[in-house]
């Protein structure tokens, strides 16, 4: 069992012998200390240290008064007890103002005075229980404040502010843990510059708030002691820190960050108990801050779900357009071939033709779409086997031929001389390289299509380049989006779902590579896909 501490008296009297005297008087009940000046008594009172002060008046040079004012400052709950000279009301009076407990007259009765110290630890004891219990009311009306708001991100800022009246302090933060960075950053803070705010990042481990999170501790640090002295030289180089309460913010072992309160002037300084409390506030705050993030992940999940139908009604309605015009064109030959069967051959010829012709661009519609639900449901196979970088280009130009020569570009090889050997699925690059040549030659109306080659010891980087109508700034990246098209007068009048380049990008990712492109509107763009040997 943890043995009942005795309660502190500090005895402040510039007599060595009369310290002495009351030392040995109390030293059975009370845990006493002592002091010969204003001065020694000044490092000796912190914090919650002593029940009460025993001072007297009248000290050579000092006034006991000052006593009072240094406890009323640093230590408020402690009691102080005025041994005044006879007879002398003024100083009692002036005493009692000053938030004296109560006094006593020389020459000392120590029967009647130790009643006397014995009533006012009692009142000192009272006097704790009530604040504790206002302090909890206070901390449980806080608490509901923090765990009713809506939107804790944007509450915080205000709940700080009330924390910190609550503990009366200067300044103070709150950190949360920033989930690309996996760094403590600033959600909000109280008398801390807005650029010293915004360029705070934290590693765990790193500064005082960094230390509490690593060893998830709550910490009650002082200036006046050494061991907090050497903690804030170590991790806080910001010296004008006095009391500090840094407390780990952390909900079924899981931690969000730290919330932390300074004081930077003045005598008073944070206690054991204001630890306490802001201990168990902190798991409101855990807590809200959590809830915040369920209900954000929730709203971005619904937000996603509405994107993902918006653009399935916008599929529907471009597959039902893409797939109808062929058809049309399909029916409008059928009808006329009916039509005119009993004419010459060759008309019928010709609109065979046309209908064969349609009917492949159907088909080749339906087969994108059809890969495009496999890699919607994550289907694409990769089969690696080790083949020739340059082969695959020359099979895949070789495929487009009859598309080249009708277009009237120019196509230009850049290879290095070597085999540049590799690890891939030869389908799915050759794949990736259709669509993109296809996609050059579609958008280029003269000019050149240039295949090239670079072989790194790494890796292997394709390029098709053309001189085509190029691809606006804000397009390159969204062209890589599923269903993006840029307007033009091409695209208006070439069917395509604007499924290719999201196609490609998703086999060249599969295969641990990455593809890009770079290109000047009007002046033409070049596609880059790299894959890892
Ligand atoms: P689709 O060709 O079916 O439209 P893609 O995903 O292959 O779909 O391409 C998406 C869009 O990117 C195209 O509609 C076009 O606007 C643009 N684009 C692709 N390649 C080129 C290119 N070589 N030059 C200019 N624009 C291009």
């Amino acid at each position: 069992m943890k043995k009942k501490l005795k309660d502190r008296i500090l005895i402040v009297d510039d007599e060595p012998q009369i310290n002495k005297m009351l030392v040995a008087n109390f030293s059975d009940k009370y845990d006493t200390d002592t002091a010969e000046s204003v001065k020694e008594a000044e490092k000796k009172i912190t914090a919650g240290k002593y029940a009460l002060v025993i001072t007297d008046m009248s000290m050579e040079g000092q006034n006991g008064l000052d006593v009072i004012r240094l406890v009323k400052a640093k230590s408020p709950q402690t009691m102080v007890l005025m041994i005044t000279g006879y007879s002398s009301v003024e100083d009692a009076v002036n005493a009692l103002r000053l938030g004296a407990e109560d006094y006593v007259q020389k020459p000392l009765d120590l029967a009647r005075f130790n009643v006397t110290v014995k009533n006012v630890i009692e009142k000192f004891h009272q006097s704790r229980q009530l604040n504790k219990i206002q302090r909890l009311f206070e901390l449980e009306k806080a608490s509901r404040a923090v765990l009713e708001s809506e939107n804790i991100g944007r509450s915080m800022p205000e709940i700080l502010k009330m924390i910190l009246g609550m503990f009366k302090a200067d300044s103070g933060s709150v950190m949360l843990f920033d989930k690309s960075s996996g760094q403590l950053v600033v959600s909000a803070a109280e008398g801390i510059s807005p650029d010293i705010k915004a360029s705070i990042r934290v590693s765990s481990g790193d500064k005082i708030s960094g230390w509490a999170v690593k060893h998830n501790r709550a910490l009650l640090l002082d200036s006046n002691s050494g061991k907090s002295r050497k903690m804030f030289k170590n991790y806080e180089p910001r010296s004008e820190i006095k009391s500090s309460l840094v407390v780990p913010l952390a909900i079924r072992g899981k931690l969000l960050g730290v919330l932390n309160l300074n004081i930077l002037s003045g005598l008073k300084r944070f206690t054991e108990e204001d630890l306490d409390i802001i201990t168990i506030f902190s798991f409101s705050l855990a807590l809200s801050i959590e809830n915040a993030r369920y209900k954000n992940e929730l709203v971005e999940n619904n937000e996603q779900l509405k994107e993902i139908d918006k653009l399935k009604t916008e599929l529907i309605s471009n597959v039902s357009h893409e797939l109808m015009t062929p058809l049309t064109a399909v029916k409008g030959s059928l009808d006329l071939l009916l039509y005119y069967t009993a004419e010459t051959p060759e008309a019928s010829k010709k609109l065979l033709a046309i209908i064969k012709n349609n009917l492949e661009r159907q088909i080749k519609l339906v087969a994108e779409l059809l890969e495009f639900s496999k890699l919607e449901a994550n289907k694409i196979k990769i089969e690696k086997t080790s083949v020739d970088a340059a082969g695959l280009l020359r099979e895949a130009a070789e495929e487009l031929s009859s598309l080249v020569k009708k277009s009237g570009l120019e196509l230009k090889f850049g290879f290095p001389d070597k085999p540049q050997l590799l690890n891939a699925d030869p389908n799915r690059v050759k794949q990736v390289l259709i669509n993109l040549i296809a996609n050059a030659i579609k958008f280029t109306a003269k000019g050149y299509i240039e295949l090239s080659l670079e072989g790194k010891t790494e890796s292997v980087i394709f390029s098709v380049k053309d001189t085509g109508c190029g691809i606006p700034g804000e397009a390159k990246e969204k062209i890589f989006e599923r269903f993006y098209r840029v307007d033009n007068p091409v695209t208006r009048n070439t069917p395509g779902f604007g499924l290719g380049l999201p196609l490609s990008k998703a086999i060249i990712e599969a295969h641990g590579g990455k593809i890009w492109v770079e290109s000047e509107e009007g002046k033409g763009s070049v596609f880059y896909f790299m894959l890892p040997r």
